[in-house]
């Protein structure tokens, strides 16, 4: 498996997958979560509800991982994955390695060829950026994956994509 390295708005990647650092409500939220909703159009959001009545009443466990349709953005799926929030004493890091690892399995077990991935914890919930870089990339070594060839981590900065580099 490809491990590439990219600058930019992950909404743009035309890959299989992009995966969406959600919170445990699925219904949106600032960051990441916001720009995904803004340009797969209010169809995700129909779906997350969706979801929530359905199978996630209580909401999306922190670690879990889910996927539903990516509407009107280039990639197929979007999957919603909940990274652990330091601001509210969430401070496992088996939990963010849980959410890529999660997010990674199940892009695979659609059939997904591609992923792509943002900082999930580094931005709102305050997670110290080489942490995140760190368990992200060791987490995707770890996964025996069967279809998933190439994984991209898509980074809003410069800086944020130096520390993942300096991580790969
Ligand atoms: P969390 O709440 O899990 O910390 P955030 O969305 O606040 O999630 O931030 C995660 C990372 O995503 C941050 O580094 C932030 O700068 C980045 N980010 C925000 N918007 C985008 C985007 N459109 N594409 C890629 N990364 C983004």
């Amino acid at each position: 498996m490809r491990i590439d390295i990219v600058t930019g708005d992950i909404t743009t990647r035309r890959v299989d997958a992009i995966v969406n650092a959600a919170n445990s409500s699925l219904l949106g939220g600032g960051g990441v979560d916001g720009a995904i909703h803004l340009a797969a159009g209010p169809e995700l959001l129909e779906a997350c509800q969706e979801l929530r009545r359905k199978d996630y009443r209580d909401g999306l466990p922190v670690g879990h991982a889910v996927a539903t349709p990516a509407f009107r953005l280039p990639a197929r799926w979007v999957i919603h994955t909940v990274g652990p929030n330091w601001h509210a004493g969430q401070r496992d890091p088996d939990l963010l390695r849980s959410a890529f690892f999660e997010s990674l399995t199940l892009a695979d077990s659609l059939g997904a060829t591609s992923v792509a991935f943002p900082a999930i914890s580094a931005g709102i919930y305050g997670w110290d950026p080489r942490v995140v870089a760190r368990t992200a990339v060791d987490a995707v070594r770890e996964a025996d994956t069967q279809t998933v060839e190439l994984v991209e981590f898509v980074l809003f900065s410069e800086d944020m994509a130096d520390v993942f580099v300096a991580a790969a």
